[in-house]
């Protein structure tokens, strides 16, 4: 397998075609960007982390019968994935109240959802990702009722095995953000990354973050919080 032109640079990843039509290779950045684009930084060693983290996560997903992207890792920062045509759908799942569904909605971060949440933006960075629900997404031809109901019951899988997993290392999962994808035959995968970019992690005693919400806010100790949240994953991920 032979790694030819990039084919995509986005704000943290960028794309490679292969000499195989079907496979691509994602390369992770250290780039860190937040609110809509406008925050821009560097988070030294993210790139790793997240490379890493989203290869171990993505097999465990795969183990519990959800299909992905996932390939083969080829370097600290290289994973080789099914080329996939991305479902233009940010799908985020919530477990707990906080970022946009607490200023959305003007509650306060932290509350325990009795179940968890599912919305939908448009991934249209023109638009600035705008929420929709399954009509709209429907209406606009994003996907059809079956693909997003098998995008449903995939992104509420992913929740499950998680939060359970994160939960054995001591770490509350609050919300996260899913892209799926299709292959070349018309499969729904889970796509792109499960990070501390795309997910929120509390420690689940003292409820610090250990996420992306670091660098958004300002909080300092960014680095940090990504070398402990990997830290957890591989003193608790028996692979
Ligand atoms: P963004 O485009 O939002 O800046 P990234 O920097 O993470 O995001 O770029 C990675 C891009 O690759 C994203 O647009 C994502 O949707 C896309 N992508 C993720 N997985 C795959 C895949 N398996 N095949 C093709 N594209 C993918
Ligand atoms: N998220 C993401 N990419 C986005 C928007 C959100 O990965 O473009 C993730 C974010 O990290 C969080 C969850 O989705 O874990 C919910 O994010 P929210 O809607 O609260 O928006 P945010 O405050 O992160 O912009």
């Amino acid at each position: 397998m032979q790694k030819l032109e990039q084919i995509y640079e986005g704000k943290a990843k960028k794309v490679y075609a292969t000499d195989d039509p079907e496979l691509v290779i994602v390369d992770y950045k250290d780039d860190a960007t937040a609110l809509d684009g406008l925050k821009k930084g560097t988070i030294v060693g993210k790139g790793v982390i997240n490379n890493q983290m989203t290869n171990r996560l993505m097999v465990k997903m795969e183990k519990a019968g959800i299909p992905t992207h996932f390939v083969k890792e080829l370097s600290q920062r290289e994973t080789l994935v099914k080329k996939v045509s991305i479902v233009p759908l940010e799908v985020i799942i919530r477990n707990i109240s906080a970022g946009h569904f607490a200023s959305r909605y003007g509650v306060e971060e932290g509350i325990v959802f009795d179940q968890p949440t599912i919305e939908f933006s448009y991934k249209n960075d023109d638009l600035h990702d705008p929420l929709l629900n399954e009509y709209h997404a429907l209406a606009l031809k994003l996907a059809t009722r079956e693909e997003i109901d098998l995008i449903k019951k995939y992104a509420f899988g992913v929740n499950e095995v998680l939060k359970a997993f994160w939960a054995e290392c001591g770490v509350t999962l609050v919300d996260f953000k899913l892209e799926f994808g299709k292959t070349a035959d018309g499969t729904i995968v889970l796509a792109d990354e499960i990070s501390p970019d795309t997910c929120r992690l509390w420690d689940s005693k003292t409820h610090e973050k250990l996420d992306k919400d670091r660098f958004r806010r300002d909080m300092g100790g960014v680095e940090d919080a990504y070398a402990e949240i990997m830290k957890r994953l591989l003193d608790h991920d028996a692979d």
